[in-house]
């Protein structure tokens, strides 16, 4: 399997839509292209899903059947690292040693979920009313079953490409759903491949059907359509929206991984070496595009300078470059568009008065790179780079005084994806973990994952859970049974 293969493949699908370019966004020149699907290709991919759900190829496998093939795409993702990890290196600019770190945990989601097949059980009840119409309740049994929820709409962003895709994927195979799936019209290389690991690996055909195209064409026509059960989103809080709005017709289940805005506590007693660097990456890796980037950090007063000048030292030293050139540690944004969109906040901060201590401009070189930015004197109430998800390498700094004052700071959100304290006080960092309005809470470290730990949005950043038991829950329906015995 070459790279060239799959540049090949993606020109050829059929579409009948625009044409959209693929841009590389360390060079800024066109990778290949491909044509936009629109609702006709939907129809006939929602199709083919539903036939190959209710024919029962997979869902009516034995969950040990369904693990083993899940276990085989993993064996084949593993084998094929190098060429994933470079379809998304090339995509979207990311180094490439990254991606080789990041394509194992990849594959690491259809071992954990291949687990849960044969664990997928529903319960049995004591029934404990008496009386009724038949007046012998006692003589009953009771029982739930948990079923696939059917034909399930899987639409992901560009910021992760194998991992947003493998994230969606390997929970609801181990369901046995049959799925629809649309990445990002900026980074659909990688889940080609994937679609082809898959089939190798011997899920039927019609259960994974891919489809390319935008979001307005290909995605809202997934999102609005009669014949999808369910939808499971990860995206902007903007779309998410939207898709509530377009599930409405059938009243289809939604499940929805959006943004965030996410604080991060550092106090006086903290370790701030540790502090100062796990802070600075958890907002600049991958230039801030990550949906648990800590975007606002709030720094206790006593030191708060030191805080704010140990950031800007770790920002300046931060050496961006594409993804092959030597000593890169963070890569560009993704496009021409988002790069507007950060640099649209950060003129618009600076004439607001913010503070820029280091940054506030694109590099002088080929590629979409903003210089990692920290700003202070931002005013919350009314700063929109402070209150809206901006999703570039840029960081405001306030200071506060305690933790009731640090609490109300963070809490000031639309946004509850994650939170982060620093403190060597375990007492006050349980403590605020409770009166934190987060879905996950991060005490003394950032940036951490487990497949088997739930993880989901409070507030405006999401319904539902993905990893863990939850995650392949949400792909599943419960039906309670009654008999009379
Ligand atoms: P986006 O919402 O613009 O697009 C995400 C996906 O939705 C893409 O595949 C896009 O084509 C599709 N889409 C767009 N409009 C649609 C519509 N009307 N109907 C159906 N599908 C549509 O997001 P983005 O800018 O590509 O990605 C960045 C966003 O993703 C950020 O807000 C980030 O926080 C969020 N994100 C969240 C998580 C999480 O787990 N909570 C993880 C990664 C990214």
């Amino acid at each position: 399997m070459t790279l060239q293969s799959i540049l090949d493949e993606i020109r050829e699908r059929p579409g009948k839509g625009e044409v959209i370019p693929i841009i590389d966004p360390v060079t800024e020149e066109q990778i290949t292209e491909f044509t936009d699907c629109g609702p006709e290709a939907v129809d006939e991919a929602v199709a083919r899903a539903r036939a190959s759900f209710e024919s029962g190829v997979w869902q009516g496998l034995p969950g040990r059947e369904r693990a083993k093939i899940m276990w085989r795409i993993a064996d084949l993702m593993d084998a094929h690292t190098d060429e994933l990890a470079e379809l998304d290196s090339l995509n979207t600019g990311m180094p490439l040693v990254q991606a080789k770190m990041i394509i194992p945990t990849c594959a690491e989601f259809f071992r954990y979920y291949a687990g849960w097949c044969t664990k997928l059980n529903g319960s049995a009840y004591e029934v404990q009313m008496t009386g009724g119409v038949s007046g012998a309740y006692a003589d009953m049994h009771a029982y739930t079953l948990k079923e696939p929820y059917g034909v399930v709409g899987l639409i992901f962003p560009w910021n992760g490409p194998v991992f947003n895709a493998c994230a969606k994927l390997a929970p609801a195979l181990a369901a046995g759903c049959s799925t629809v799936v649309k990445p990002a019209e900026e980074t659909p290389l990688s889940a080609l491949l994937l679609a082809r690991l898959i089939a190798e690996a011997g899920v039927p055909e019609g259960v994974v059907n891919l489809l390319t195209g935008y979001g307005h064409t290909a995605g809202a026509a997934i999102t609005s359509h009669p014949d999808v059960d369910k939808v499971a989103f990860t995206g902007s809080t903007e779309v998410g929206k939207q898709i509530v709005a377009a599930s409405a017709g059938n009243l289809k289940k939604v499940m929805l991984e959006l943004g965030g805005k996410s604080p991060v506590l550092i106090f006086d007693d903290a370790d701030l070496d540790m502090a100062v660097m796990m802070a600075s990456m958890g907002i600049f890796v991958h230039s801030g595009q990550g949906c648990v980037c800590g975007s606002r950090i709030f720094v206790q007063r006593g030191v708060y300078e030191r805080v704010v000048e140990g950031i800007a030292t770790v920002a300046n030293n931060l050496k961006l470059g594409g993804p092959k050139e030597e000593g890169t540690m963070i890569g560009p944004l993704i496009s021409a568009k988002q790069l507007t969109r950060v640099m649209g906040y950060l003129d618009e901060g600076k004439s607001d008065g913010a503070e820029v201590v280091t940054g506030g401009h694109r590099l002088d070189r080929s590629g979409y790179f903003v210089h990692p930015t920290v700003l202070t004197n931002v005013d919350p109430a009314t700063s929109r780079l402070y209150r809206e998800e901006i999703f570039g390498p840029v960081v405001t700094v306030l200071p506060f005084d305690d933790e009731d004052e640090a609490i109300a700071m963070a809490n000031d959100t639309s946004y509850g994806l994650a939170a982060t304290v620093w403190t060597t006080n375990l007492s006050r960092g349980h403590r605020l973990a409770k009166r934190l309005q987060a879905g996950t809470v991060t005490l003394n470290c950032q940036l951490v994952f487990d497949h088997g730990v739930p993880f989901g949005g409070y507030k405006q950043s999401g319904w539902g859970h993905e990893f863990g038991r939850e995650g392949v829950e949400a792909y599943m329906k419960t039906k309670s049974v009654w008999a009379q015995l």
